[in-house]
């Protein structure tokens, strides 16, 4: 199965698109978490991409589609993936038609704006593995340590209060349209964000056929 998770950052998709990797055993594929890798170890293409993102811009098209179809061209996705934060424009889902790739279903996470301004400012990253969390939703087992690899988490550098607002817009004017794109193939199906991640999990679980 090929999924797709779309939705306003924060919103909570790379944490719902983990749990439906893990309950289906497919990799979750976050064009955000290979970016900021690529920046932490000053790859050619992190140092174009670092300025776009601490700006809470989005990176050139063509360097986020030639790094994603480097990745699913990877064994362990050919039975399937979740890809979250890709695409971000009607130019990359465009590409992704051209590849040939077969997608199965889009699940957006919604969450009004309001909320989204709420939440961000709890959210930490490993600074390690890239895992993520929230201090008041998904908190660590111990404070400020990553449970996965026992590394610092830390404040996103775009996660800042200003950025987020330019983030939001951005989403709006660039990553809402393909809200009509995949509606228009039959594949968009909407999850509401819930007040408990567990809540969100189990109606993104039924959207996704996976319960
Ligand atoms: P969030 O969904 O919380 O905004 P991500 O981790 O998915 O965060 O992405 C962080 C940043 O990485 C984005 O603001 C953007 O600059 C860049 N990025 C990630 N995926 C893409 C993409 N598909 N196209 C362009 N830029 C991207
Ligand atoms: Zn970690």
């Amino acid at each position: 199965m090929n999924l797709i998770f779309l939705g306003a950052p924060g919103a909570g998709k790379g944490t719902q698109a983990e749990v439906v990797s893990d309950t289906l055993g497919i990799p979750q594929i976050s064009t955000g978490n290979m970016l900021r890798e690529a920046v932490k170890n000053g790859t050619e293409y992190g140092l174009k991409a670092k300025e776009a993102m601490d700006a809470g811009a989005l990176v050139s098209d063509e360097i986020v589609i030639g790094i994603l179809k480097d990745r699913i061209a990877q064994d362990d996705c050919q039975k399937g993936f979740i890809l979250d934060g890709f695409p971000r424009t009607v130019p990359q889902a465009e590409a992704l038609d051209a590849m040939g790739v077969k997608i199965d279903k889009v699940v957006e996470i919604f969450v009004p704006d309001d909320t989204i301004k709420k939440r961000v400012s709890g959210r930490r990253v490993c600074q390690g593995c890239g895992a993520s969390y929230h201090v008041e939703y998904k908190p660590t087992k111990v404070e400020g340590v990553c449970d996965k690899c026992g590394d610092k988490t830390v404040v996103r550098k775009d996660d800042q209060p200003e950025v987020v607002l330019d983030r939001l817009a951005t989403y709006h004017e660039k990553t809402a349209p393909l809200r009509d794109y995949y509606e228009k193939q039959g594949k968009l199906v909407t999850v509401e964000g819930q007040e408990e991640v567990a809540d969100t999990s189990k109606l993104t679980l039924s959207a996704v056929g996976a319960v």
